[in-house]
């Protein structure tokens, strides 16, 4: 997933392990291109333009990319073409392109396509369809679903080149094969990331001179927001294009198999391909890792028989199928096959390196590749021969995928009607801690590995044990707009959702009307679970007591508890007088209230919408103050009482007027001008909290090393946020690359700089002397080690050392920390919460903090502080200090450890975030 053609980029986050750089050689240019396997000239249909007819090159050739915008106009030539093609726009990108899917199959299928279409959301839903015999029917008249893609990460330019090609040789070709899977098979060819491709294609084509032309050096993120974590979005849907995906995924067309292609392949081969190394999720169904295995098979088999070594499975790389929140991974808990392959390539050629492990043949690597130099039309061979495999299989067995697809949602809703426990790793720690004790006594005598049975019943089956057959997302919690949210992201993956049409109790608890319920007993139940449960991932090391190996992504990422979402899980079956929502759910209305003398109005700031309706009423000119106890007051004007109508229907905030000095003494908020840290290239924790800042209508500049490096901040801002990845550690020697100014356009080249002790700290601390604030996130809470604040590291050993990683290692995971709710950037907050941490710095303070004006503002106040994930040696976390706030000068600098923002997903930390920017007024 990790391009390897900008490597530097990987060195931000070590969140997926990224493979080498493969070398480009430039001088292999000259170089005749090496000749692919010959085959037979396939028969094809007449009329058809090809690429080449239509680009001047064929797809592939070297120094040669098609731009979004020729592949538009390439795939509507088609479908006038083409009585096998249908074009579907599937939505606008976030810089508001038309998001093309082609629809493929043949001319027989496309005039039943509605049919066909409802035959799969049938299967895949199992609802009304309850036997195996009325299955079986279906999938006798139904065709397989296949969805392939390409161009996800835009610098892997393959992606969406073979994505042309592909789509080109389904309409045109007339073999045997070819017809078999148009009769059998609906494809759909999805482009995944039309901006990207826009602009990394026109950035590598803005040389003339083929031989200088480069990938290298992209000015900005190839998503809007997100860049490369446009794959960590799945079950989120916050950008358009995830939305957009998902809504073909879950809602719309069921693929049985999803095909998602990215670049590179491990250093050595040329492509990874499924199966996928171990953990796999325990959450959903068996078929899923035995359909990978058969698809696998498949296509590794087909790549042996065409002669076409090279291609790794299984350890041959890092990916596993743990983690949902990619677009590969997420159809896992939908019950559809999800494939990921990584393949070489590049337009400029490139060579295979020489690398010996990966010479000697294995189950991993049956067919290894000789090192040699490698055009971009082999890795678009290799892709077709992939996309075939599949294609292939699923037309020779349609009815078993079809019938599978069934089974798995029919085994969901099953498994949601009645007790089940999903097996996690503690506990089976639990079941081996009670055997090392002895436990039961005198019992009969076992067998060698074998456990006493009673051990299963009571701790494997315990009751208290069981998967909910539910969760209630009560209506009257603090801040439901934010469970709405949250049910959204639900509703966006497909999942059903039900709300209370009346009052109603469950289990001796009584809920108000409008309350969320989502039920088991669904076909997409292990993302239900997944979305609500705690992960527990295993604890996985190389070898016993050596180092941990790192998980693809996250190891926990629970939604719910993310989100700070209030919900009641409840292990027994449960109705009551609930509707299935249709689509996404509105935020209700607030309410504004009060006699109509009112001069104040009043209301809570618990909930992130809170802080929408600030924003807003702050823009319009309205004086709001913010209470001692945090709730926020607008003071009646001419026109409020009208705008507090239009911002309690927008936000869902309630105003309560009120008279005189009610709530007593508030200083006057004014809007504060924030300075958002970027970079060059674009960072992404920087991208996502433009998102989550736009989401929350908060007004912000981006700023850049150089403008910082200019000084005078404290007359531009207010408030400078900067994210994990904008400081390094005080003496560190990595400076990230900067690209020569001349060979970047010239309204970038402003952004070129980087962090320097020398230049930019003077300036940074001089805001904060002059009353700004600072708060910095992640990997750039150094910004207190470079201002030399007494701070100091929690996570080392007696000796001072960074604890190793055989003693403490804890990978994106939720923990849960103690707020002090009373301090001013916690308003709000509870005090217990959960935040998503990686690795993430946690300090210590000295004692005489407080004289020194550092406050801890959350902590870890428990030796076992997961809620989801690995936490390896997390005793080691516990009094050490999450969160702090420093008075600098006037100022103040917070330092977050956690990430308060993660891609735009922990909406139960975003206030940390608002109440920080709110600091300087707060403390006026
Ligand atoms: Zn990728």
């Amino acid at each position: 997933m990790r391009s390897s053609w900008s490597c530097p980029a990987a060195v931000l986050r070590s969140r997926a392990v990224t493979v080498s750089c493969l070398y480009v050689l430039a001088a292999a240019a000259a170089a005749p291109m090496a000749t692919a396997q010959a085959l037979p000239a396939p028969a094809v249909v007449t009329g058809i333009t090809s690429p080449k007819e239509q680009f001047g090159f064929a797809i592939g050739d070297d120094y040669q990319l098609a731009t979004y915008e020729q592949l538009t106009a390439y795939w509507r030539r088609l479908d006038e073409q083409s009585d096998r093609m249908a074009l579907v726009d599937i939505g606008k990108t976030a810089e508001g392109r038309s998001q093309w899917m082609a629809i493929i199959t043949s001319p027989d299928n496309h005039r039943k396509l509605d049919r066909l279409k409802a035959i799969a959301r049938r299967l895949a839903l199992a609802e009304d369809v309850t036997t195996d015999a009325e299955a079986r029917a279906l999938a006798a008249e139904g065709r397989a679903v296949v969805w392939i893609d390409g161009g996800l990460h835009a610098n892997e330019t393959l992606g969406a080149q073979q994505l042309i090609e592909t789509v080109y040789q389904l309409v045109s070709r007339d073999d045997e094969e070819t017809r078999r899977i148009l009769d059998n098979v609906v494809v759909l060819a999805v482009h995944a990331n039309p901006d990207g491709h826009d602009l990394v294609a026109n950035w590598y084509l803005r040389e003339r001179d083929p031989l200088k032309r480069s990938l290298d050096d992209l000015p900005r993120l190839y998503q809007k927001y997100a860049g490369h974590d446009n794959n960590r979005d799945s079950y989120m849907s916050a950008l358009a294009e995830t939305a957009n995906m998902n809504r073909v995924l879950y809602r719309e067309w069921f693929p049985q198999i999803m095909y998602n292609h990215h670049q590179t392949g491990p250093a050595g081969t040329v492509m990874f391909a499924p199966p996928f190394r171990d953990p796999f999720n325990y959450v959903y169904d068996p078929l899923i890792p035995t359909s990978l295995d058969l698809v696998g098979a498949a296509m590794h088999t087909r790549f042996a028989a065409e002669g076409k070594p090279g291609v790794t499975m299984r350890r041959g790389a890092n990916y596993s199928t743990w983690w949902n929140g990619g677009l590969r991974t997420t159809v896992y808990f939908h019950n559809m096959i999800g494939l990921l392959t990584e393949t070489i390539g590049h337009p400029t050629p490139m060579e295979i390196p020489f690398r010996p492990e990966r010479q000697l043949p294995s189950n991993d690597l049956p067919f290894p590749i000789e090192p040699q130099v490698w055009h971009m039309r082999q890795s678009v061979e290799y892709s077709l021969t992939a996309n075939r495999a599949v294609l292939d299989l699923a037309a020779r067995y349609r009815e078993q995928f079809l019938f599978n697809i069934w089974r798995m949602g029919r085994n969901s809703i099953e498994r949601g009607q009645r007790d089940t426990w999903t097996m996690y790793p503690r506990r089976l720690e639990k079941v081996q801690q009670a055997q090392a004790a002895g436990e039961p006594a005198g019992g009969p005598r076992l067998a060698p590995g074998a456990a006493p049975k009673s051990l299963f019943t009571r701790v494997l089956r315990d009751p208290a044990l069981r998967d909910p057959r539910g969760y209630i997302l009560r209506a009257d919690q603090p801040d439901f707009p934010t469970a709405i949210v949250f049910a959204n992201a639900l509703i966006r993956a497909g999942v059903t959702v039900h709300r209370a049409t009346q009052p109603f109790t469950v289990e001796g608890r009584q809920y108000p009307a409008g309350s969320l319920v989502v039920k088991a007993a669904q076909a997409f139940r292990p993302h239900v679970l997944d979305m609500f449960e705690p992960q527990d991932h295993p604890d996985d090391f190389r070898f016993p007591g050596g180092p941990p190996i790192p998980p693809y992504d996250s190891a926990g990422w629970t939604l719910a508890f993310q989100m700070g979402v209030q919900f009641d899980r409840v292990l027994e079956g449960f109705d009551g007088p609930f509707e299935r929502v249709a689509d996404e759910i509105d935020i209700p209305p607030g309410r504004v209230t009060g006699p109509a003398t009112a001069t104040a109005f009043v209301f809570s700031h618990t909930s992130n919408q809170a802080f929408r309706a600030v924003n807003r009423l702050l823009a319009a000119g309205e004086r709001v103050e913010r209470l001692g106890d945090g709730r926020f007051r607008v003071v009646v004007g001419r026109q409020t009482r009208a705008r507090l109508d239009d911002v309690a229907r927008v936000t869902g905030v309630s105003f309560e007027g009120v008279t005189g000095a009610a709530g007593g003494a508030g200083r006057v908020l004014r809007p504060m001008r924030v300075g958002l840290w970027d970079r060059y290239g674009g960072s992404m924790p920087s991208g996502w909290l433009r998102l989550v800042l736009e989401q929350f209508e908060f007004a912000y500049e981006v700023v850049y090393p150089p403008q910082l490096d200019a000084g005078g901040l404290a007359s531009r801002f207010d408030v400078i946020v900067l994210p994990d990845g904008a400081i390094p550690e005080p003496g560190a020697l990595w400076a990230p690359r900067q690209p020569r100014p001349e060979i970047v356009p010239a309204e970038y080249r402003e952004r070129i700089g980087s962090f320097s002790a020398n230049t930019t700290l003077p300036q940074i601390r001089a805001f904060l002397e002059q009353g700004g604030t600072v708060l910095a996130i992640g990997s750039s809470t150094s910004i207190g080690g470079h201002l030399g604040l007494p701070i100091g590291d929690k996570l080392v050993d007696a000796a001072g050392n960074p604890l190793k990683t055989e003693q403490y290692y804890v990978p994106g995971s939720i923990l849960r920390v103690r707020v002090d709710t009373t301090q001013p950037v916690a308003l709000g907050l509870r005090a217990d919460t959960d935040v998503y941490f990686d690795n993430s710095p946690v300090f210590t303070l000295p004692a005489d903090a407080a004289a020194r004006g550092i406050t801890p503002v959350a902590w870890f106040d428990s030796p076992a502080p997961l809620r989801s994930g690995w936490a390896w040696g997390q005793r080691h976390l516990e009094g050490g200090v999450a969160i702090a706030q420093a008075k600098v000068g006037r100022g103040s600098l917070v330092l977050f450890g956690p990430e308060i923002t993660f891609r735009a997903q922990p909406h139960g930390t975003f206030r940390f975030l608002f109440n920080g920017i709110h600091l300087a007024n707060a403390e006026r």
